[in-house]
């Protein structure tokens, strides 16, 4: 089954073939780390996390390079620090680790490769002076700039006119521009900028720029030219153009053959913001629902389209895992070592259609509550097949339904404190426990081995 991915650079949905099966290369750019992520920032990761799955399972786990980096410096960075008065490694290290671990809660594998772009500031160095040397960047008045006219196929990714483009750039300062559509590779340090965040180089001490640290980090840990680039959809440009000028100028080939973006997710339909005061962060999401809720919910659609988070998606996908759990707790069975299912292998290779995935794995959960013990085995393990490939499904389904860890030890020791009851004939505080657990929805089941308990 042929795996298809919709380019964005070719606009088409094509037949992805990597250039060599052995090593299939795949990079995500990665958060800025200044503060918490919110929970559209987690839509790049937990989507092509998927694909990750699905290019391990088709090419094998040793054979899938996936490299996703950290950008740990920054002016945002370098702001944050300033306000609060802490050390610039001390920001980082404290986000990236609630990045890693809010990811990690969301299911998500770790990439192949992390670079942070303080490790590669030798090799955005070179590659600004290969640039320079062959005509494509020159040094303004702070720093190097890239010479945009001198690229003849600049745009190509997203399609923008020159008019869209110029007033695109314009966010930057002019610094000595030769033509408006320019951008920094490299920026001078300015007076008073911390010691940690300037670096020599043959322009001066300064810092690179954004574009620059993904083209570098991406050539050092992938090679000159990857299978696969992907991000939000609002680095297609100026971002993404920008690491497509910056490395196929410098290494005279393809940056990347398939470019994928994800699209925005939004607050009940209104883009989440700041002034609207409706930005979610996954840390906090998480201290109301399970990792896995969040992520089904982040699958629910496509991730090309638009994606409306509401408590009402929530509450659905809580209850679509619980019937998924209770499908697999009522097969009490091994499961059969038997692959994904077709329908929902297919529905992701088109595409990564998520959406269509979910109501293949529903149907088969249907199939599977009326089916024949018998039969069990095989429905179980397609079952789990499926969810490991969209990264669902690999817990305890007793532990599922007993709700989260901390809150089930809480029952464990109220369950061990009525058998001691009962133990010590005290039937009337034996009695006490039961009710107040029944009175919760937690049903006792007293049997030879001891009493456990669910959730009703
Ligand atoms: P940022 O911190 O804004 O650089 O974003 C980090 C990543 O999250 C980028 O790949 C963005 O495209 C992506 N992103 C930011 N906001 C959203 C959103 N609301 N929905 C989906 N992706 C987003
Ligand atoms: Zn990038």
């Amino acid at each position: 089954m042929d795996i298809r991915l919709h380019n964005t650079l070719t606009r088409e949905k094509q037949v992805f073939s990597p250039q060599n099966p052995q090593r299939v290369t795949m990079y995500v750019c990665g958060p800025t780390v200044y503060s918490y992520a919110h929970i559209g920032n987690a839509r790049p990761p937990v989507a092509f996390d998927v694909l990750f799955r699905l290019l391990r399972a088709r090419y094998g786990a040793d054979h899938v390079v996936y490299a996703s980096n950290i950008t740990d410096v920054d002016d945002k960075i370098i702001a944050a620090a300033a306000e609060t008065s802490r050390p610039i490694a001390e920001i980082t290290e404290l986000y990236e680790r609630i990045y890693r671990e809010d990811v990690g809660a969301l299911g998500v594998i770790e990439p192949t490769h992390r670079p942070h772009a303080t490790d590669h500031i030798g090799g955005m160095i070179e590659m600004i002076e290969t640039l320079v040397k062959k005509g494509h960047a020159y040094p303004g008045n702070d720093g190097v700039l890239f010479d945009v006219p001198s690229m003849a196929d600049y745009g190509k990714l997203s399609g923008r006119n020159r008019e869209d483009m110029i007033a695109g750039a314009r966010v930057e300062v002019d610094g000595g521009k030769k033509d408006p559509a320019d951008f920094a590779l490299w920026k001078a340090a300015k007076p008073g900028e911390p010691k940690e965040a300037r670096w020599d180089s043959p322009w001066g001490e300064g810092r690179p720029g954004w574009h620059v640290e993904c083209s570098a980090m991406a050539k050092a840990v992938l090679g000159e030219t990857i299978d696969i680039h992907a991000g939000g959809l609002d680095l297609i440009f100026p971002h993404h153009e920008n690491e497509i000028a910056q490395s196929e100028c410098a290494h005279g080939r393809p940056m990347a053959n398939y470019w994928l973006h994800n699209g925005f997710l939004a607050m009940d339909s209104e883009k989440m913001s700041k002034s609207l005061g409706n930005v979610k962060l996954i840390h906090d999401l998480l201290k109301g629902w399970d990792g896995e809720v969040l992520r089904l919910a982040l699958l629910s659609a496509h991730y090309r389209g638009p994606l409306d988070f509401t408590e009402a998606l929530l509450n659905q996908s809580k209850a679509t895992l619980d019937r998924f759990y209770n499908a697999l707790r009522r097969m009490d069975v091994e499961a059969a070592d038997v692959s994904a299912p077709n329908g929902v292998m297919s529905a992701l290779c088109d595409d990564l259609n998520t959406p269509l995935a979910l109501a293949e794995l529903s149907a088969l959960a249907t199939e599977a509550n009326k089916a024949e013990p018998a039969d069990w085995p095989r429905f179980k393990g397609q079952i789990l097949a499926a969810g490991a490939l969209l990264g669902l499904l690999q817990r305890d389904p007793e532990d599922w339904a007993r709700g989260d860890a901390s809150e089930a030890d809480v029952i464990d020791a109220r369950v061990a404190a009525r058998v001691a009851a009962r133990k010590a004939k005290d039937f009337a505080e034996a009695d006490r426990i039961r009710k107040e657990l029944v009175a919760e929805g937690i049903e006792i089941m007293d049997g030879p081995d001891g009493s456990t308990w669910r959730r009703v």
